[in-house]
C-alpha cells in the first residue's frame, strides 16, 4: 500500500461536526494528527512512529507523537492532550485496549476520528478503524514453523516443549497465542509435544496464565529461568519454545544461555516476531529460529494512507468488515501479510528491502 494521495490534494478542509465552530471557520490545509504509542522500551513502536511521523509530516501535517512508557494513565492524558491542541485524527497504539473509553468518548464529542494502531481498542464505539497484519495468522506461522522444524506432522517426537504467551492486556495477544495454539494443541494432546512445566493451557482462555504482562524481556527471561531450573536438567532439556515476540524470545534465549545451553548444539527451535535487531543478530548467531516480520514501513504506509482519505472525506481504505469485534462493534479493518525470516532469507528479507543495512546485522 503507498501514500496515494500528493500534498496537494490536501487542500481539502477536514471535515469536522461542528462541535468547534470558531476553529473550523478557517480549517488550515493538513491540521494536526496525533499519534499515540505505547512505549519507547521496544525497538519496533520507535521505528513505527517516526516512520508516520515523517509520512504524515511530509504529506504536511503537524504531528504530536509521543509515547508513555507503557502506563495507562500517561497514555490517557497524552490523547486527552492531542484531543485539546485540536487534532482531527488520532492514530492509537493503545497500552491496554480496554481503558480507552472515556478520552475517546471526548474525542467523539469533537467529532475526531481514531485509528486503532496494530493493536485493536475495545469496549467503546468511539473507534473507527483499525490497522494491523493479521495477528492470527502471526501466531499459525510460529506454530507451522514448529510444525515443520520437528517434524510433527511426519509423526516425529516427543520434544520437550514450553510455552509462552503475550501481555494479557493486550489484544493481540490471544490472536497470536490462539493462531499457533490451534496447530500444536493437537500435538500436546497426542504426546508429541510434553510440557515438562505442566503449563500448557487446558482451556481456550487460560493461555492468559503463560503471558508475560509488558512483554518484557526481564520477566519472560526470569519465567523461562523458574522453568529450567524446576523442571530440567540432567537429561531433560528443552527442545521447542513457543515465544509470541522478539522481546521474550531475547529473555528466553538470555535463560537458556544462562543454563549451558549452546548455539548449534542442542538449542531448542524458538519462534518470535518483529525482526528487532537484537533477535536478528540472535538468528545469525544460531539463537532463534524464526521471527515473524511485520514491516512496520508496510502498516505506517497504510495508515498515512487512512488519514489523508479520512481528511479529504474519502472512503477510507479497509479489506476486513467481519473479524475484529471489539465488545461494542465490528471495526472496519485494513490487515497486512505478516512474513516468516529465517536465518537463511535474512539477507534478502531484510537487507534487500532496506529495513536493515548489512553493517546493522554485521554482514
Ligand atoms: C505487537 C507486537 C509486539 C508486542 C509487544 C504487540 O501488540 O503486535 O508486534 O511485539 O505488542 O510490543
Amino acid at each position: 500500500t503507498s501514500l496515494a494521495a500528493c500534498s496537494s490534494e490536501r487542500e481539502t478542509p477536514a471535515a469536522t461536526g461542528g462541535a468547534t465552530a470558531s476553529e473550523d471557520a478557517a480549517p488550515e490545509a493538513g491540521g494536526l494528527i496525533g499519534i499515540a504509542m505505547p512505549t519507547k522500551s521496544l525497538e519496533r513502536w520507535n521505528r513505527d512512529g517516526s516512520h508516520l511521523e515523517e509520512l504524515l509530516k511530509t504529506a504536511g501535517f503537524d504531528v504530536s507523537l509521543q509515547y508513555a512508557d507503557n502506563k495507562t494513565d500517561q497514555q490517557i492524558s497524552q490523547i486527552e492532550n492531542m484531543i485539546n491542541d485540536g487534532a482531527k485524527v488520532l492514530v492509537i497504539a493503545s497500552i491496554d485496549g480496554t481503558t480507552l473509553g472515556p478520552v475517546l468518548e471526548q474525542a467523539a464529542a469533537k467529532d475526531i476520528k481514531v485509528i486503532a494502531y496494530d493493536r485493536l481498542i475495545n469496549e467503546t464505539p468511539n473507534v473507527d478503524y483499525y490497522a494491523t497484519f493479521d495477528n492470527y495468522k502471526v501466531g499459525q506461522l510460529q506454530g507451522q514453523f514448529i510444525e515443520d522444524a520437528l517434524g510433527l506432522k511426519d509423526g516425529k517426537g516427543p520434544f520437550n516443549f514450553e510455552p509462552f504467551a503475550g501481555s494479557p492486556d493486550d489484544n493481540n495477544a490471544k490472536f497470536f497465542f490462539q493462531g499457533a495454539w490451534d496447530i500444536l494443541k493437537q500435538y500436546v494432546e497426542s504426546g508429541k509435544l510434553v510440557v515438562p512445566s505442566g503449563k500448557a493451557p487446558k482451556t481456550d482462555d487460560q493461555w492468559t496464565n503463560i503471558g508475560i504482562l509488558g512483554w518484557g524481556s526481564d520477566d519472560a527471561q526470569a519465567e523461562m529461568e523458574n522453568r529450567l531450573n524446576s523442571f530440567y536438567g540432567g537429561d531433560t532439556k528443552v527442545e521447542v519454545v513457543l515465544s509470541p515476540n522478539d522481546s521474550l524470545a531475547l529473555g528466553i534465549a538470555q535463560a537458556l544461555t544462562g543454563a549451558g545451553y549452546k548455539a548449534g548444539e542442542g538449542w531448542p527451535v524458538l519462534t518470535g516476531q518483529d525482526a528487532d535487531q537484537a533477535n536478528v543478530l540472535n538468528m545469525l548467531a544460531g539463537k532463534q529460529s524464526m521471527t515473524v516480520w511485520k514491516d512496520t514501513r508496510a502498516l505506517g504506509d497504510a495508515v498515512a494512507n487512512m488519514v489523508q482519505e479520512i481528511i479529504a472525506g474519502d472512503e477510507v481504505t479497509t479489506n476486513d468488515t467481519e473479524t475484529y469485534n471489539n465488545n461494542v462493534k465490528v471495526v472496519p479493518t485494513l490487515l497486512l501479510d505478516p512474513l516468516v525470516v529465517t536465518p537463511d532469507t535474512v539477507e534478502k528479507d531484510l537487507v534487500d528491502s532496506g529495513f536493515y543495512t548489512a553493517s546493522d546485522l554485521g554482514l
